[in-house]
């Protein structure tokens, strides 16, 4: 109890630099951060950077635990089209698209609704694709034991788009595939095939 107390406080004074540290930013890029326009941008910017990592601040775990239900049903469960917005840890440059989750469940199912909930908590942190992805798989595995898990996320990375790295309308792919999905070709085929037809 101590501890979660005490890193909240830490957690409100660091943000309570941000601020500031966004002043130094905008003097920084050659801007004058006492121009009209920019005059209340140092509170807007922290308030949207809390916003976006918010994700650190929820417990994942006992957002699952609140939600896991004993049914007899061993069919593929599918949520398509998650649409995530998260920021790459290389460039703090957002990186979104759409997430799509399955689960085999062996006996025991989470609420439908928390899989989108679980999916923003991993995405509003800093993050790299590969890792968000697999975070997601894992977080249910661990928690819902199912026979399989499969995530596929597809993004766009502004970091790549805006700097010029990368052609736009390629979007970046990452799968995690385990259990059944993985042991199984077709299972993973018809996950494919579900997402896959729009
Ligand atoms: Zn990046």
């Amino acid at each position: 109890m101590t501890t979660s107390s005490e890193a909240e406080i830490t957690r409100a004074d660091r943000l309570m630099r941000l601020p500031d540290l966004i002043k130094d930013l905008l003097l920084s890029v050659g801007e004058d951060p006492n121009r009209e326009g920019l005059l209340k941008t140092p509170q807007r910017v922290a308030k949207s950077l809390q916003e976006l990592t918010a994700g650190y601040q929820v417990d994942v775990d006992q957002l699952i635990n609140e939600a896991l239900f004993e049914v007899p049903y061993s069919e593929m469960v599918l949520v398509r089209d998650i649409g995530f917005y998260s920021l790459c840890e290389h460039h703090l440059l957002p990186f979104f698209g759409q997430c799509h989750v399955a689960y085999i469940p062996d006996g025991r199912v989470v609420g439908l609704s928390k899989i989108p909930r679980i999916v923003e908590a991993f995405s509003r942190r800093l993050q790299v694709q590969e890792r968000l992805t697999s975070q997601i798989a894992e977080v249910l595995l661990k928690k819902v034991k199912p026979l399989g898990v499969a995530v596929v996320m597809e993004a766009r990375h502004l970091c790549m788009e805006m700097r010029g790295a990368q052609s736009k309308n390629s979007p970046t792919v990452t799968s995690a595939m385990v259990g059944v999905f993985r042991s199984d070709p077709r299972t993973r085929e018809e996950f494919l095939g579900f997402i896959n037809s729009k």
